[in-house]
């Protein structure tokens, strides 16, 4: 579904993602993990259309999307949930979700906010709340929940565990593998929380100062002893 090859990034000067590739399949849960500053969020924002690389090729159902708009991108079907869930403050949780919908022309959305508040009934008993006074926890659900009524057949998800207790990360996490189950939506999670991440996911990467220097199946990952101490406490 998703093929990067030998992407380089770069903000100015400063050289982000050096020569990474990856590969999504169609129905995975794919994890890239990574300490801070490693590139994660940078690669989510390339392949959105936020930024272009200046070498290698991104392929999205067999067609190149280097140096397409990030609109564009989003109509041919990936949603991106950037880091620390940006929502409209000042418009009310139902507003957001209709925004959601902006590049669809078909009917069907009330439809599929309904759909949203099944997924997440949080939301269905805030409808009416401005966004900008929820918690953290359901302003990500929001985020998702917007992402989700563009349609998306590849949802790239950016530290959904983001400074939220135990709890809602569980929360959130059964919710990432229900929209993978049920919907059957390919899913990219970028995460710091490992141990989380390889959970669910079925294949991980790992990203170091721009470079991908691990990848394998979930469960390998997990038993690996640089993984055990770089990212699992051991
Ligand atoms: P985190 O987990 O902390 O969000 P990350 O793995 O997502 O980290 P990125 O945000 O992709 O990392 O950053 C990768 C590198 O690019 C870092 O060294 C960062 O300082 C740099 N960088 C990110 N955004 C910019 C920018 N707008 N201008 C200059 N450098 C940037």
């Amino acid at each position: 579904m998703l093929k990067v090859d030998g992407i380089d990034v770069y903000y100015g000067n400063i050289h982000a993602l050096k020569g990474v590739s990856l590969e999504v399949l169609e129905g995975e849960i794919v994890t890239l993990i990574g300490a801070n500053g490693a590139g994660k969020s940078t690669l989510l924002k390339t392949l959105s259309g936020l930024l272009k690389p200046k070498q290698g090729v991104i392929q999205y159902e067999n067609q190149s999307i280097v140096g397409k708009q990030a609109q564009t991108i989003v109509k041919a079907g990936i949603s991106h949930v950037p880091e620390g869930r940006r929502v409209f403050s000042n418009m009310t949780v139902e507003e957001n979700l209709e925004l959601g919908a902006f590049v669809r022309k078909d009917k069907e959305v009330q439809k599929d906010i309904q759909k949203v508040y099944e997924l997440f009934p949080r939301l269905f008993e805030r409808k009416g709340q401005l966004s900008g006074t929820l918690s953290g926890g359901e302003q990500q659900m929001l985020a998702m929940g917007r992402a989700i009524m563009a349609r998306p057949r590849l949802l790239l998800l950016d530290e959904p565990s983001m400074g939220l207790a135990p709890i809602m990360v569980k929360t959130i996490f059964s919710i990432i593998e229900e929209i993978n189950e049920t919907n059957g939506t390919t899913i990219l999670l970028v995460e710091q929380n490992a141990h989380m991440a390889l959970s669910i996911a079925k294949r991980g990467y790992v990203l170091e100062t721009g470079k991908v220097v691990l990848t394998g199946s979930a469960k390998d990952l997990r038993e690996s002893d640089e993984i055990r101490t770089a990212y699992l406490g051991g």
